[in-house]
């Protein structure tokens, strides 16, 4: 969110203001009180506020007030206002926009900017794309001040700034890196009517694979709009991606489970249109208690309506999956109440079909390959 994004700017000492976060009316009314004539903002993980009616100009405490009534509990892409931004009201001259991100098609770190700014970046794009300037950054040497005056000169900023300018994408740039972010963006940068600058709104995109040396990020984590089975999934430690389709999808193997998404998909397109309800790696263990974890997320998807395990055992060995599936049926019990199509191969695939059809469960299906087993559980989702 914006307020966050600020006080990761602000600890590296890119300029911007802070301002009061508010919950409720009140609190923005007496923000407002301390601050004067504030800016309201909508509070979510998206951008497009400003066209959505998410920030107002409140010129007295009152109507800062009237305005975090209309913007808390509004609907932005989706996403539900639950607090405000009371920032004082900047005197804007113009509008400029800077950002840096991972460019991953040339193994490059990239940096966008342009001194026509403040509406949709995107816009500007289409409509001017000269406007638009981009710069490769080795990352090996980074933004450097030689590396921030080129940028600055490329971008075309107005001479009285290029000192600030300068400073600002070096400091930026440290945000960047060690926050280990793949993104981060200021639109508008603003050029206040005394010729500062300013970033008055920010955009960050960490770098989860990076937590573990940023205790101090997970507080960015929304949890309000995070999905209730990716949150469960995650207390559990599962690699659990929620997607939008009936067939629930347990594999080892990111690849696998890959592949299973898209012959799951394939399949579909005969029995009705039906697609993968989610993305589980399992990983290598598959004892009894993660299949259980596992199965319990799957099966609380009030979207699926049959679930396709697919294991090729190599480390992992076919008997201890097949365990797996039967301890996590006597674990769940009744909660287990849609249909399993099993889909086992590889390491001692024999022992573990032998398990499962000594178990002989009511919901299991085992299918002797992945496009057979692909088949009947869209058909089974379809049912
Ligand atoms: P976004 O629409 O989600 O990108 O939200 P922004 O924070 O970028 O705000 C949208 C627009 O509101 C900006 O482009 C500015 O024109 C305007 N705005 C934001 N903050 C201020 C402010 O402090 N003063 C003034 N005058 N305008 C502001
Ligand atoms: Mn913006």
């Amino acid at each position: 969110m914006e307020y966050q994004a600020k006080e990761l700017f602000a600890k590296h000492d890119v300029s911007v203001t802070l301002g009061i976060v508010a919950n409720t009316p009140d609190e923005a009314k007496a923000a407002a009180e301390q601050l004067g004539v504030v800016v309201v903002k909508a509070q979510v993980q998206a951008g497009g506020r400003g066209k959505a009616g998410g920030v107002k100009l409140a010129k007295t405490p009152d109507e800062a007030k009237a305005h975090a009534e209309a913007i808390l509990g509004m609907e932005i892409k989706g996403l539900t206002v639950n607090r405000v931004l009371i920032a004082p009201a900047a005197d804007i001259a113009e509008e400029y926009y800077f950002g840096y991100l991972l460019d991953r098609s040339n193994r490059n770190y990239l940096c966008i900017a342009s001194v026509e700014g403040g509406v949709e970046i995107e816009e500007v794009a289409k409509t001017n794309p000269d406007a638009v300037h981009k710069i490769s950054i080795d990352p090996l040497t980074g933004v450097d001040e030689a590396k921030a005056r080129e940028i600055v000169a490329e971008a075309e900023f107005p001479e009285v700034l290029v000192e600030q300018a300068v400073v600002f994408a070096q400091r930026l740039w440290d945000v960047f890196v060690k926050e280990d972010a793949t993104l981060v963006e200021v639109n508008p940068l603003a050029r206040l009517a005394d010729d500062t600058l300013e970033a008055l709104d920010g955009k960050v995109s960490l770098d989860d694979n990076a937590e573990f040396r940023h205790g101090d990020h997970a507080v960015f984590e929304d949890k309000e709009a995070a999905d209730p089975l990716e949150a469960k999934a995650k207390a559990k430690g599962l690699n659990y991606v929620k997607l939008d389709g009936a067939v629930g999808v347990i594999g080892n193997g990111a690849g696998l489970v890959m592949s299973t998404l898209d012959v799951v998909a394939y399949a579909g397109e005969a029995h009705g249109g039906v697609k993968p309800a989610n993305f589980l790696d399992i990983g290598g263990g598959a004892s009894a208690q993660v299949m259980a974890d596992g199965l319990d997320v799957i099966l609380n998807d009030s979207q699926v309506k049959s679930v396709f395990v697919n294991v090729f055992g190599g480390i992992t060995s076919c008997d201890a999956v097949a365990n797996g599936i039967v301890g996590a049926l006597e674990l769940l019990g009744d909660s287990a109440s849609k249909p399993l199509v099993v889909r086992l191969d590889g390491n001692a695939v024999e022992e573990g079909r032998r398990i499962l059809a000594a178990a002989n469960h009511p919901l299991v299906t085992l299918a002797e390959t992945m496009d057979g087993g692909a088949d009947r559980a869209a058909e089974l989702a379809n049912k």
